[in-house]
């Protein structure tokens, strides 16, 4: 394989950065090879080399189009470890050689009350570039392509700092599965002896069973099925439920990462009193559920939310503290043409936790 060091040291500033990885062409097409070029490296810019890209159910969403129409050709992928292997003039955070990740990010306004308190994925100027299936306005509106490719150019400040000894295949799935569920744990401010639920045990729901486990909650689980009940035992979770019906537990929390339809309510009514369900799940928009307002109502005294990743702050945060801890996701590495048979899996349930792509292969 080209050594990419090698290459990096011939684009002159200015020039555009050739990239290649796999993209998919409409909503029902394959992944294919694709090769196509980002914006010139900025003087904040740095520009990573990418090891290892994780799979996340809103990578299925977005290939799909089942939020909204997608961008095509598109490379998705926002869970992103690797290299630096060269740095804008005015970067401070990293030097050629830092490991570095970057999440579903990579610009935004930096101005607005919501980037000054590091909640740049709600920008108040409508300025937050997502990775991936988005137009950048800070480059003429052209498409960003995320992580299922060799390399990515991204401000210094939308990338996470990863120290040398980090195990980088286990760090690319945290950049959204682990900040996702870590942030509404968090914002509830669970604490040792909560009783905290994590309903769809899959990438995110994973995590968000560590994470509570770690702050000291008593955590459950509810799943389609019984099939990942040993694992999720394994881990220290006290019960893993096949359904919502005929539950006598009450929690303090219910975090849903459900990726299909379902009824809110059946979760709101497990909730106690003052308790909370943080929505992260975010089923395609034609089963996208609805809360039945009367139901609510007489279930006062619950609070719902939604939760969407969290800030570059707090992904830091996130990062550091998994690697304090420990605490990783559960992945299985797979080749650059896996992609299909992987999202195959995630959507029919054969998958486990957490794919991620070794970008090593991408040439092969
Ligand atoms: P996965 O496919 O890895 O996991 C989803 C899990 O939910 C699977 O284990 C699946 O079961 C389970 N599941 C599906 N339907 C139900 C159901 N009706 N009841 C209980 N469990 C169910 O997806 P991810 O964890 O990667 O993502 C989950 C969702 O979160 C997606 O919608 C994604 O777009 C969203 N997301 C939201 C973010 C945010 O910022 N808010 C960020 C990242 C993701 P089985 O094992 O049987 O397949
Ligand atoms: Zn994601």
């Amino acid at each position: 394989m080209q050594d990419i060091r090698q290459v990096f040291k011939n684009i002159p500033l200015g020039q555009r950065i050739p990239a290649f990885g796999y993209a998919v062409k409409s909503k029902d097409s394959k992944f294919e090879k694709f090769s196509f070029t980002r914006h010139p490296m900025g003087e904040k810019d740095i520009v990573i080399e990418i090891l290892f890209a994780g799979i996340c159910h809103s990578d299925i969403h977005s290939a799909r189009s089942e939020w909204h129409a997608g961008i095509y050709p598109m490379v998705p992928g926002h869970e992103i470890a690797g290299r630096v292997v060269a740095i804008g003039s005015k970067v401070s955070k990293f030097k050629v050689g830092d490991y570095a990740g970057v999440g579903c990010m990579v610009n935004s306004c930096g101005k607005c009350d919501a980037c000054k308190r590091s909640q740049e994925q709600f920008c108040e100027n409508g300025q937050c570039v997502f990775t991936y299936n988005c137009q950048d306005c800070f480059h003429n509106n052209e498409p960003t392509y995320g992580g299922y490719s060799n390399n990515i150019v991204v401000n210094e400040h939308f990338a996470v700092c990863v120290p040398k000894d980090a195990p980088l295949d286990k760090v690319a799935p945290l950049l959204c599965a682990g900040i996702t569920t870590y942030s509404p744990l968090k914002f509830s401010g669970v604490k040792k002896g909560d009783k905290v639920a994590v309903a769809g045990f899959g990438g995110l729901g994973v995590m968000a069973v560590k994470y509570a486990l770690a702050m000291g909650a008593e955590v459950y689980v509810f799943a389609r099925n019984r099939n990942k009940e040993k694992e999720a035992l394994n881990l220290g979770v006290t019960k893993l439920f096949d359904s919502t019906q005929d539950i006598k537990e009450r929690f303090n929390l219910i975090i849903s990462t459900i990726p299909t339809s379902y009824d809110p309510m059946e979760y709101i009514n497990l909730l106690k009193f003052g308790g909370e369900l943080a929505i992260v799940g975010l089923p395609p928009r034609e089963v996208s559920p609805d809360i039945n307002i009367t139901n609510l109502v007489y279930n006062a005294g619950r609070k719902v939310y939604g939760s969407l990743i969290g800030g570059m702050q707090e992904t830091q945060e996130m990062l550091d503290y998994s690697l304090r801890h420990k605490i990783y996701p559960e992945t299985e590495i797979i080749r650059a043409d896996q992609i299909d048979e992987a999202y195959e899996n995630l959507t029919s349930g054969k998958a486990k936790f957490r794919y991620v792509i070794d970008m090593q292969t991408l040439q092969d």
